[in-house]
């Protein structure tokens, strides 16, 4: 490239990720991309180029980006010739492309969601007609496969199985930046599977918004739970995860495979979101509170050491007392192991963003507080339940505070310290759980 021959360098890369696992994936594909045309990563923002991978689930995701954008352009300011791109889920929304233009002049080059496969042409434009690149799409069927990857851990890896979500819950502004759901082939899935258990994977995340869904819109439809039974004969492969599981959809035939099957870990996330079946219409969610619980009930019946998880959203418009004490009342019932608990971000855009009766920041903050309180006691307790316990852990990393220890996580996704050395690191070795610390363990391997 002719800014390496100028520089006599390799020209380095920046990748931050803001959001979920799927864009965690998307970075690593963005990585693969740039390893593959030359570049070579860099510790932080002091590279030749930075992309920011953004998400615009809530509105703090927005304002954390656009305020690191400030910190860039004073970099940039240093180095005119760092080039700085954008892409990723808020990248989607039309407000923001505005903004960028008009306020962030300095930004280079912003794609979006549905075309990262397109990096290198992008900068290749950029670098040789020197105006800004942007390039949104706004609708795509399409899947690009193959796409070079640089994987964050080399014994476990994301896969994405579908793209999109065509569920449209009213608060969610996830369907109007992703897409339409499109699931990818089974045997493209099953091919990238078997190349990473020869690459040294030994676990793997299915990602899809939804599933449930999986291979609903495929010219030979297959359920996920039959691409599951598939995987689960791959080599290798010894832990196999997915996120996320809608409960309208969970079927009975995903719960048998889970039922059944030596590698699913035993760790399902759930979201429920809302208590009250009221709530749950209005966010269109197509579950009320009885048929969650239902699940539930069917769930643990055929998988009795499942760690459940969950999402929930306090403050959605038009919220009481008694909704509230609804969503209380199901954590009393299933007892999370943990759960990820949000208040209420209006997203312009989406129906939830125009109701009526938004709820005052301080009764949310309040049942916040109190939703959390409960949430910590169930899982703390739950987790204790585990004391004692011989468990296989996927050793992750060598503890960052403590060299002496590493750190791993269990099927149930609870993380493990224990004694032990950075050779153990991507194997899975047996850990007896000596002490509980709310919600991780201290342990010891049994040899
Ligand atoms: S299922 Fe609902 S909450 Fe999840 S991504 Fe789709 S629209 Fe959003």
């Amino acid at each position: 490239m002719k800014k390496e021959r100028e520089t006599g360098r390799r020209l380095t890369f920046f990748i931050q990720t803001f959001g979920c696992q799927m864009n965690a994936r998307d970075s690593e594909k963005l990585a693969g991309i740039l390893t593959r045309i030359g570049f070579e990563p860099a510790e932080d923002e002091a590279a030749d180029l930075v992309l920011y991978n953004t998400c615009t689930v809530r509105d703090n995701a927005n304002q954390r980006v656009y305020g690191r954008l400030g910190h860039l352009n004073s970099l940039k300011k240093k180095n005119p010739d760092m080039l700085i791109a954008l892409c990723g889920c808020m990248m989607q929304e039309e407000s923001v492309i505005e903004k960028i233009r008009q306020s962030y002049r300095f930004v280079d080059i912003v794609f979006g969601t549905h075309n990262i496969f397109k990096l290198a042409e992008l900068l290749y434009e950029k670098l040789t007609r020197r105006d800004r690149v942007i390039d949104i799409w706004q609708e795509t069927d399409r899947i690009v496969e193959e796409l070079p990857a640089e994987r964050k851990y080399p014994f476990k890896s994301g896969v994405n199985i579908m793209f999109g979500c065509n569920n449209f819950c009213s608060y969610c502004i996830v369907p109007y930046v992703r897409g339409r759901e499109r699931s990818r082939k089974p045997e493209d899935i099953l091919l990238e599977i078997k190349r990473l258990a020869k690459d040294g994977v030994v676990e793997i995340m299915l990602l899809g918004q939804n599933v449930n869904s999986y291979g609903k819109n495929l010219k030979e439809p297959i359920t996920f739970a039959e691409l599951l039974r598939k995987i689960e004969e791959i080599e290798g492969i010894e832990r196999i995860r997915f996120m996320t599981s809608h409960p309208k959809d969970l079927s009975g035939d995903l719960i048998e495979a889970i039922r059944d099957s030596k590698k699913i870990c035993r760790h399902l996330h759930l979201p429920l979101q809302s208590g009250s079946s009221r709530i749950l219409k209005e966010m269109n969610r197509h579950y009320d509170k009885g048929q969650y619980l239902g699940l539930v009930k069917k769930i643990r019946e055929a998988v009795p050491d499942i760690a459940l998880t969950t999402d929930i959203i306090v403050g959605f418009p038009g919220e009481t007392e008694e909704d509230f004490l609804e969503t209380m009342d199901v954590v009393e019932q299933v007892g999370y192991e943990s759960a990820f608990t949000f208040i209420y971000s209006k997203r312009t855009g989406t129906p939830a963003a125009k109701m009526e009766c938004q709820v005052p920041q301080e009764v949310v903050k309040n049942r916040f507080d109190r939703l959390l309180e409960k949430v910590q006691a169930i899982a703390a307790k739950r987790a204790g339940a585990y004391t004692g316990r011989v468990e296989p852990v996927l050793v992750e990393e060598v503890n960052a505070q403590d060299e002496a220890l590493v750190t791993g996580r269990l099927g149930s996704n609870f993380v493990v310290h224990f004694p032990g050395s950075r050779e153990m690191v991507g194997k899975i070795v047996n850990v007896e759980l000596k002490e509980c610390k709310g919600f991780y363990f201290y342990g010891e391997a049994i040899t």
